[in-house]
C-alpha cells in the first residue's frame, strides 16, 4: 500500500526535522485560492515566494467556486485570520479542461455509483469542469468578490501561473 510508504518516510522525517515555534496566523496576510494539480505542490511556493506559515492555501479540483466551501474559507481567512488579500490563481495546462464527462460516466459505473445519483446531476458542473483556465479565474474571482460574507473591501486578485515555467499573469487586479 501506498500508506505504508508513506509513514516510512514520516519516519525518517521526523528524525532529521528540528520542530519549531510558529503562529497559525499567515505571516504575509495573504490567502490563495489554487488548484490540486500536483504539478503546483512545492512549485507554486517557491514561484511566489511563500514559505511554510505565509499563506493559507485553499486547493480543489480547477481553483473553482461550485458551493460554499471556498467561500467559508476565505471568509474565515479574511474574518479571523488577519488575511488581507486574496489571490486566485489559476495555471495552464489545467486538467479540469479537458474533463469529458462521457468518459467520467463511465468511471463511475465502473467502480460501482449508483446509476440513479449519477442521472440526478449535470456531471460536467458537479466536477466543476472548467472551459477556459483565465476565464475561469474571472469568474472565481467574482464568485468570490460577491459573496455576501466576503468584506467589499478586501482585495481579490486573479492570476494564472504558467506551469512550465512558473511565470505569473495578472488577470485581475483587486487593488
Ligand atoms: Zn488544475
Amino acid at each position: 500500500m501506498i500508506i505504508d510508504k508513506i509513514l516510512k518516510a514520516n519516519e525518517d522525517f521526523i528524525k532529521a526535522f528540528e520542530p519549531k515555534k510558529m503562529s497559525h496566523l499567515p505571516q504575509k496576510k495573504l490567502c490563495i485560492v489554487t488548484c490540486m494539480d500536483t504539478r503546483l505542490t512545492g512549485f507554486l511556493e517557491p514561484a511566489l515566494g511563500i514559505e511554510r506559515g505565509d499563506a493559507k492555501i485553499i486547493k480543489n479540483a480547477g481553483n473553482t467556486v461550485v458551493d460554499q466551501d471556498v467561500i467559508r474559507s476565505v471568509a474565515a481567512s479574511i474574518l479571523t485570520l488577519g488575511v488581507e488579500e486574496v489571490m486566485v490563481i489559476g495555471h495552464t495546462n489545467c486538467g479540469m479542461a479537458n474533463v469529458n464527462p462521457e468518459k467520467l460516466k463511465t468511471a463511475m459505473e465502473e467502480r460501482g455509483i449508483d446509476p440513479k445519483e449519477i442521472a440526478k446531476v449535470n456531471l460536467k458542473e458537479w466536477i466543476g469542469a472548467i472551459d477556459d483556465e483565465e476565464s475561469n479565474v474571472f469568474q472565481t474571482v467574482e464568485q468570490i468578490k460577491n459573496s455576501p460574507f466576503i468584506p467589499e473591501d478586501a482585495p481579490i486578485h486573479g492570476l494564472i501561473i504558467d506551469i512550465e515555467s512558473g511565470a505569473l499573469k495578472v488577470l485581475v487586479d483587486g487593488s
